[in-house]
């Protein structure tokens, strides 16, 4: 028995058998029959059509069970496929006497290793996207069979996994996901997290070396630990612990619907963070009470160019009449840091979580943000609609983007467009200087929502996405904690509400601690929802616990306390 020590990245409990996704490649290469250049081009282009129509059905298929991040990642997929430059890489080979396997692989990781030596880490991680593709044409080519799962629980086990591979997964078959890299921002991993795989990542060298194909493991993506080979009483005792997340998950599935309230009476709106306006099905289905943070940058991503104001109108107002009566604050654009627009054409910067990123790149485009602006205040005709700036630091930011947000309304109401009488600005505090100038920002603002995600990383200047500095990431850490308070009292003193959208409003462990606070909304991922609202409702909300944790000196000490 062994326990092997990784990062997890999307928490819970698996319990199955290795399995190692990779494919014997060279044995079907040494059986391949090479024909002449001419045949070789015939059948690069039959497997080139039948690879994109596989992606194409595929995306219908994602959008029609409501995968959107899946469909997002598969459309990216569909333009690197019809990309003519790769195209001109194959049949340039071919040409040269390549075989049209070899030439599609060999294309695909000149690009892949190309990208592999950029310096953004988002645009480093696409290389396994390309690699995806070549794997995807050379397995057509080579008439590799699709990977077989065994019908018990599996794990699968990798270096890193390929896009494709985890959007193939049959769900009642893998339970878990090893890989030795990938951080938050791999699109494997997005992926993961949205089907709700177990995973665990960062395992470091040679750790990987101890797992062979069909050893028994246990995943505890909540400590990020792999218990290998794991005694009957191990196994037992895990067991019991996915039952009862079961259990917990089927109770509280009854009672998603229901508002939730602290015992001592403080209403907490429970909200759903989205990023595509298709997810909005799924956080109707688990409860959400509205919209807290629709993260608009990702209609612009997964194209080649700007998405018209027709368009945008049309996905916001999706998602707007889909709240009913309840508010949908939409975000406007949060390009730059770890979410590059290549369209853009930002130059390249050497840090760019502290350069050209969301409301900076708005105000010195006002042609994009005022076509976002007009956009969101037609769909503000549909129903209850809050807008919201990402990343201020100053208050003349707020006052520059409402000028140009009361410049959209006058023109569209001057055009005759209908547009709600009342849309309310608001900020994202994630910033440290957002949280200290709290009582000055808040004279421009009708609300505030607390983005930890990147207030955590500001405060304790820790790159969010990597690794070697994750240990120090935690939004436990008091100086995060302070920040929060200090925001939530700016808020209140002002008399506007104060929620909260970071990754710790799903955070289980928090919820106890948010709700002493006096947050007034949560919002979150939907599958978080239901368990949040029991949570609350399981919660006192007595300021006194925040008051003690305030005084704490170090994020283990509070977590010590949380968890008594
Ligand atoms: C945050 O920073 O907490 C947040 C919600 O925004 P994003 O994760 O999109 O940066
Ligand atoms: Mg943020």
């Amino acid at each position: 028995m062994d326990t092997l020590q990784g990062r997890g990245i999307v928490a819970g409990v698996a319990i199955g058998k290795i399995m190692f996704p990779v494919k014997a490649w060279d044995a079907y290469l040494a059986q391949y029959q090479q024909g002449t250049v001419a045949e070789e081009t015939q059948k690069y282009h039959a497997a080139h059509r039948q690879a994109v129509q596989g992606i194409a059905d595929a995306v219908v298929k994602a959008k029609a069970t409501g995968s959107t991040e899946t469909a997002t990642i598969l459309e990216a997929h569909q333009s690197i496929i019809t990309d003519p430059v790769l195209e001109e890489s194959i049949l340039g080979r071919i040409n040269s006497r390549a075989s049209a396997p070899l030439a599609v692989r060999a294309a695909c990781e000149e690009i892949a290793v190309m990208f592999l030596g950029l310096k953004d880490p988002y645009l480093r991680e696409r290389a396994a996207d390309i690699r995806d593709i070549g794997s995807k044409m050379a397995s057509l080519l080579l008439a590799v069979p699709a990977l077989e799962f065994p019908d018990e629980a599996t794990i699968l086990c990798a270096a890193e996994i390929a896009p494709s591979v985890v959007a193939n997964l049959p769900e009642d078959k893998v339970v878990g996901l090893i890989l030795g890299q990938g951080s938050e921002t791999t699109h494997a991993i997005i992926m993961a997290k949205a089907r709700g795989l177990v995973t665990i990542v960062g395992l470091v060298e040679g750790q990987l070396d101890k797992l062979t194909e069909g050893t028994a493991v246990i995943l505890d993506g909540i400590k990020g630990e792999i218990i290998v080979e794991p005694t009957p009483a191990e196994v037992a005792h895990y067991q019991a612990l996915v039952h009862e997340r079961q259990v917990l998950a089927a109770e509280n599935a009854k009672t998603a619907s229901w508002p939730a309230k602290t015992t001592n009476g403080k209403r907490i709106i429970v909200a759903a963070n989205i990023g595509n306006p298709l997810e909005i099905e799924a956080a109707v289905r688990h409860g959400c009470e509205g919209v807290g943070l629709l993260r608009t940058e990702f209609i612009f991503m997964g194209r080649d160019s700007l998405p018209s104001e027709q368009e945008q109108y049309e996905a916001y107002a999706y998602v707007v009449k889909r709240c009913q009566e309840h508010l949908c604050v939409i975000r406007t654009l949060d390009i730059g840091g770890d979410k590059p627009l290549p369209y853009l054409d930002i130059p390249k910067e050497e840090n760019p979580y502290l350069g050209l990123r969301a409301i900076r790149i708005s105000l010195q485009r006002p042609d994009l943000f005022l076509t976002q602006v007009r956009a969101i205040l037609r769909a503000s005709a549909h129903g209850n609609v809050a807008l919201m700036l990402p990343m201020i630091i100053n208050q003349s930011e707020i006052l520059a983007a409402k000028g140009l947000i009361n410049r959209a309304k006058s023109e569209l109401l001057d055009e005759g467009v209908a547009v709600s009488t009342y849309v309310p600005v608001g900020i994202m505090v994630e910033t440290p200087a957002a949280a200290v100038m709290a009582p000055t920002l808040a004279e421009e603002c009708d609300f505030f929502s607390i983005g930890t995600n990147d207030l955590t990383q500001y405060t304790l200047a820790v790159d969010r996405g990597n690794q070697a500095v994750s240990y120090l990431y935690d939004h436990f850490n008091p100086a995060v904690l302070r920040f929060i308070e200090m925001t939530i009292k700016a808020a209140h003193a002002r008399g506007i509400w104060v929620g909260l959208c970071g990754e710790m409003a799903g955070d289980l462990q928090a919820t106890k601690l948010l709700a002493s606070m006096g947050l007034d909304e949560l919002s979150m991922s939907a599958t978080a929802i239901p368990m949040v609202k029991e949570a609350i409702r399981n919660s006192d909300g007595d300021e006194g616990l925040a008051r003690r944790i305030l005084r704490m000196a170090t994020a283990e000490e509070v977590r010590a306390i949380l968890a008594k």
